[in-house]
């Protein structure tokens, strides 16, 4: 790593050439990095990705379909807090290059169709409002009747304030949602990444038949400086990451990006796919 240390000293580096790892604060070059699946290849620092990006490593190329896009936010409260709503929303859109804080597709995972949602931190915090919610319940009941595995990627500060009780609707409605797919005995699989918190967790990012996680996540419902100051006790190290909640038996596993696609093929194709090939297999088996 001599290099980097030389290109470190350097000055008039040509931004986003290279990128600073927040945890071993290696100088990593960014083509690799992406390369890498942004993940750091000295500490194994997994960092935030925007939805598209996830879409990318997740679904194959051919074969994709956005879906529920029509579904765009309003602001019924009329809510200023700095800036009114609306201003807030344009920002958001301009700075994220997405519409809404989750995105659904249709696509396939190694040829398994599947429908994924994809949350953007980058859009008001991957806050839920309105539109998330609408968009999660409509592809819950989109794969319910179309008999379609459902994965989503969560990524949320939690609820939108700026849009009050209707954000706080969103936890009941999403969480209602997923048991459209439980009638119809349909796999819903969350994956939690970096950050995952408040009504998003409390909703339907713990609802999933498997719930991972990717490493390092942070996951819990309030702060922990806010639980700290409440229950006036020192929280546990590594308190609200994936790995402290994998101990504690509240996810299924830990799983690195680089092995999220694969571990998806596998779960979609036991709980579905290979499941009713297996039944069927079962059924027309002679005594
Ligand atoms: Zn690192």
């Amino acid at each position: 790593m001599k290099l980097f240390d030389f290109f470190r000293r350097k000055k008039n580096i040509p931004e986003g050439l290279w990128t600073k790892c927040p945890s071993c604060k290696e100088l990593l070059y960014t083509p690799d990095l992406k390369d890498n699946f942004w993940v750091c290849p000295e500490c194994g620092y997994h960092f935030r990705i925007d939805a598209k990006t996830r879409v990318d490593i997740t679904l194959d190329p051919e074969n994709r379909k956005p879906l529920f896009g029509e579904i765009k936010p309003t602001d019924p409260l009329m809510f200023e807090d700095l800036k009114p709503y609306t201003k807030r929303l344009e920002e958001a859109k301009n700075k994220s290059k997405v519409d809404e804080a989750i995105l659904f597709y249709k696509g396939e995972i190694y040829k398994r169709l599947v429908v994924v949602g994809v949350m953007d931190f980058n859009f008001i915090g991957g806050s839920m409002g309105s539109v998330v919610g609408e968009r999660f319940f409509r592809a819950c009941r989109y794969c319910a009747q179309k008999e379609l595995p459902l994965i989503v990627f969560t990524a949320s500060g939690g609820a939108r304030m700026q849009e009050s009780i209707l954000s706080l609707m969103q936890m009941a409605k999403t969480s209602l949602a997923v048991g459209f797919l439980r009638e119809k005995g349909i796999p819903y699989i969350t994956v939690l990444t970096d950050p995952t918190m408040g009504g998003v967790s409390a909703s339907f990012a713990f609802l999933g038949d498997i719930i991972v996680a990717e490493p390092g996540a942070r996951i819990g419902f309030a702060g922990a400086r806010v639980i700290e100051q409440t229950i006036k006790q020192k929280l546990p190290k590594g308190f609200q990451t994936a790995e402290f909640l994998l101990e504690k038996g509240l996810i299924d596993n830990v799983i690195h990006r680089k092995d999220l696609k694969n571990f998806l093929k596998d779960m979609v194709d036991m709980l579905f796919y290979k499941a009713k090939e297996w039944n069927l297999d079962r059924l027309n088996a002679t005594p």
